[in-house]
């Protein structure tokens, strides 16, 4: 896949809050995921590349939006599609992680019983 280009607007906005508790495409179409993915930028929330959907990639291309934050708890690395690395970035705006309530893979009731052989 090519590499985000860069936008010229800032990667990284520490003022907005993230979308909601779990992937907001994977709310929108009843799918599942494993991890989730926090756009630095706009605060979507989006599924991990090893989720089935992989919607935080999707978003970074899409939107140009390349660098995302862990929502996993006790997770608070970024990472840039367009570098490829891993970065330091700022403390974003709470809430860091989805609700420690909320099950991995999530959210409840949507995983398929066979969701190992599914992951990327
Ligand atoms: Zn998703
Ligand atoms: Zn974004």
């Amino acid at each position: 896949m090519a590499p985000v280009p860069q936008d010229d607007e800032v990667a990284i906005d520490p003022t907005v809050p993230p979308s909601g508790p779990g992937c907001l495409d994977c709310e929108a179409a009843g799918g599942w995921w494993f991890h989730l993915r926090r756009c630095a930028r706009c605060g979507h929330v989006g599924c991990c590349d090893s989720s089935p959907s992989q919607h935080a990639s999707a978003h970074a291309y899409a939107a140009r939006h390349p660098v995302v934050r862990s929502f996993e708890p006790g997770e608070d690395w970024f990472w840039d599609y367009v570098t490829e690395d891993y970065l330091d970035g700022p403390e974003l705006a709470p809430p860091r992680y989805h609700p420690l309530e909320q099950p991995v893979p999530g959210p409840a009731g949507r995983v398929p019983d066979d969701w190992e052989e599914q992951l990327h």
